[in-house]
């Protein structure tokens, strides 16, 4: 008898327990309204915000921070509550920040060219187009261009109490110009002959140097078109001239610079309006031929 009275008193709590649940469900899926549209207190309406290609003016970095010419971009300013901004730098060759400091650590994306970073008291290291570097918070460190070719990064950074970095002294020609450290995997890209060597090797020295050093290191290097823009050009000129051999070669650049197989296929189905009917076939083989075998 005790027992059956328990029970029953337990049964109607877990029951009241499950209604008071049920209605805080029912009042959280029902908010008031506005309450979706309405401003973060102290943070305005919640838009999203496009800032169009051009629209922000570039300036010049102060003869006081960068040696040589530098053109800065502002892309973002930091909206709170975030702290974090971000520019595109470009740098002619030669040109490179003084020595500084990030409060809060910076990463640089670089978008086009051959470039430069240092950390006091470490090697100068290559960066290139492609590459992601991180500055911690507090290492003095400087970045620039190649002495013969340009560079474009992206710059992000926090800010703490409304700065970004300190500056310091310039980075001298000599500091500058000590011997670099190239990033790239030194056995494999040591022992894997360039496409030009392998073709002409000592066959044609002249026309393999000028091949490697003028047109790949140097011209393809310039920052004024992506990697990838150049290979979508040199692919759509080599689909309209019928150079399948050459096509070949440059498809797989083209893979390695990021223009997908989709993108590849929707070029050739483009050019054949425009290059004829019989190119686009030859090319296509040769594309389905180069993605297949990946
Ligand atoms: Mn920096």
């Amino acid at each position: 008898m005790e027992r059956k009275g328990r029970q029953r008193l337990l049964t109607i709590f877990s029951l009241s327990l499950f209604a008071w649940g049920y209605a805080q469900m029912c009042l959280a899926a029902d908010p008031a309204p506005d309450a979706a549209a309405a401003p973060v207190p102290g943070h305005g309406v919640q838009t999203i915000q496009i800032t169009r290609r051009g629209s922000q003016p570039s300036r010049q970095g102060a003869p006081e921070y960068f040696t040589g010419s530098v053109r800065i971009q502002s892309l973002f300013q930091a909206k709170d509550p975030s702290r974090t901004s971000g520019s595109s730098v470009t740098f002619e060759p030669g040109a490179r920040t003084a020595w500084h400091t990030h409060l809060m650590g910076q990463t640089l994306i670089v978008i086009a060219g051959i470039g430069r970073v240092q950390r006091w008291g470490g090697p100068v290291e290559e960066i290139r187009s492609g590459d992601v570097v991180w500055i911690p918070a507090g290492v003095k460190h400087w970045h620039g261009a190649s002495p013969t070719t340009g560079m474009t990064h992206i710059s992000i950074v926090e800010q703490f109490e409304g700065k970004s970095a300190d500056w310091m002294e310039k980075v001298s020609d000599a500091e500058y110009t000590a011997p670099v450290q190239t990033q790239l995997p030194a056995a494999p890209a040591a022992a894997q002959p360039t496409t030009a060597q392998r073709l002409m090797g000592d066959f044609a020295p002249k026309l393999r140097d000028l091949t490697d050093n003028v047109l790949f290191g140097d011209v393809w290097a310039r920052p004024d078109l992506a990697p990838r823009d150049r290979s979508l050009v040199t692919i759509s000129a080599l689909i309209a001239m019928n150079r399948p051999d050459q096509l070949r070669s440059h498809l797989v650049r083209a893979r390695d610079n990021g223009v997908t197989q989709a993108e590849v296929v929707e070029v050739i189905t483009h050019l054949a309006f425009y290059a004829g009917w019989p190119s686009a076939v030859t090319a296509i083989a040769v594309a389905k031929d180069v993605f297949q075998k990946q």
